[in-house]
């Protein structure tokens, strides 16, 4: 049985033209960039060539604002931190209610060991943003804005530029984690007010571990990690060139799929939800659907259980992912899912299913035959469900 992956928001396989342009590096040019012979000449030229591609990708107006990172988890942690080693008189932070963990933790963190004030603004029904409140806690005292670029677990869209220009407006730094957004939709920074953006390798088709965060020219910046003086002094330790060289090609690769991921994907992704929402009663998309990435689509199904279907489809060899996070023993629904204030009912069932060009008609398909049986006898032993019976929907749906 073929195997569907409708995972990628979780990761990527990397894809075979990454791993052909990282081999060679982990035999013949194995040398340390910062040594003054040929063998660290030769691996310095790839890691320029593949923040070239990066830089590429984002826009970016200058190569050396690349700064190569272990991943998505500590380009957030370093963007946050800096801000407030290199903003003096500011100390507070404004984010989002939606943010990664790798944001919300860190944030929880500063507040109860440091006393650092957090602005977390919360979103809608359709996980819009509240630009009222975020342009009330915007002030003199604040160090920096992190707002995420596309929400991982609904694809919704935050409009990043003009918040940036909001914070500019207020003096503080804008960073954001763009980890979803990048390689899925036009990313064009010289012409943004961003300071600071983090790229995640294992999102988009190169290895885990491997990540970017991206440091305006100017911007005040204070490295996370003391050490050497690579990455310009922005961030010590031996660069890891195989990885980097192939989040490099991942770029490449990526710019060059961009049109497919807006046509090709976006299709299959339209086709697979619209196909569910005609096939299965009581379910209705979450996040914004007018503002949302190309590969993703989070469904909720009332009156059932996000693992359960996850189990079952996992048996028909289908891979995507739940809502809800298994916290502590309890099931709770995501912190995305509990922002949105998505009745509890629908909240469980939640579904995600995130494409890649990989993907193919066939494993819509496979979905579309599998899941409505899935639901059906779900529901069946549901007492929620048999409570509900035929129910009228209890929120509103996206297409009606
Ligand atoms: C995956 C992800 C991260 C974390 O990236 P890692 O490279 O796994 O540390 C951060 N933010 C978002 C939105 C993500 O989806």
């Amino acid at each position: 049985m073929k195997h569907v992956y409708l995972d990628n928001n979780a990761t990527t396989r990397v894809d075979p033209q990454v791993v052909s342009a990282m081999l060679p590096f982990f035999t013949e040019q194995f040398g340390n960039a910062s040594s003054m012979h040929a063998f660290g000449a030769e691996v310095s030229g790839a890691i320029k060539s593949a923040r070239k591609s990066i830089q590429a990708l984002i826009g970016a107006e200058h190569d050396y604002e690349i700064v190569f990172t272990s991943g998505g988890t500590e380009s957030d942690n370093t963007a946050i931190l800096s801000a407030l080693e290199a903003m003096p008189g500011r100390d507070e932070i404004i984010t989002t209610a939606v943010e990664h963990p790798a944001l919300l933790q860190l944030c929880d963190y500063l507040e109860k060991s440091r006393g650092i004030h957090v602005h977390v603004i919360p979103v809608d029904t359709h996980g819009r943003l509240d630009i009222a409140a975020y342009k009330a806690a915007l002030s003199p005292k604040t160090a920096i804005v992190s707002i995420m670029w596309a929400n991982n677990e609904t694809g919704t869209i935050f409009p990043v530029v003009e918040l940036a220009e909001l914070a500019k407006e207020a003096g503080a730094l804008f960073h954001t984690d763009a980890v979803q957004a990048v390689g899925k939709i036009p990313i064009d920074l010289k012409s943004t007010q961003i300071d600071m953006l983090s790229i995640s390798g294992h999102k988009l088709n190169a290895p885990k571990g491997i990540g970017v965060l991206y440091v305006r020219r100017g911007t005040r910046f204070r490295s996370l990690l003391k050490g050497g003086h690579q990455e310009r002094g922005r961030r010590a330790g031996t660069e890891n060139t195989p990885a980097i060289v192939g989040l490099g090609k991942a770029a490449e690769l990526a710019l060059a799929h961009m049109d497919v991921e807006n046509t090709r994907v976006r299709e299959l992704r339209d086709r697979l939800e619209k196909g569910l929402l005609q096939r299965i009663p009581n379910c209705f998309v979450t996040g914004d659907p007018y503002s949302r990435l190309p590969n993703t689509c989070n469904i909720a199904f009332e009156f059932i259980e996000g693992e359960g279907m996850l189990l079952l489809l996992n048996r028909e060899g289908i891979a995507c992912s739940s809502g809800s996070a298994c916290a502590s023993g309890s099931l709770e629904p995501s912190h995305v899912m509990r922002a949105m204030n998505i009745p509890y009912t629908a909240a469980h069932g939640a579904l995600r299913f995130s494409l890649s060009r990989d993907n193919t008609d066939e494993d819509v398909d496979r979905v579309l035959d599998a899941l409505p049986k899935i639901v059906e006898k779900l529901r069946a032993l549901s007492p929620f469900w048999a409570g509900a019976g035929e129910a009228p929907k209890t929120f509103n749906p996206v297409y009606a």
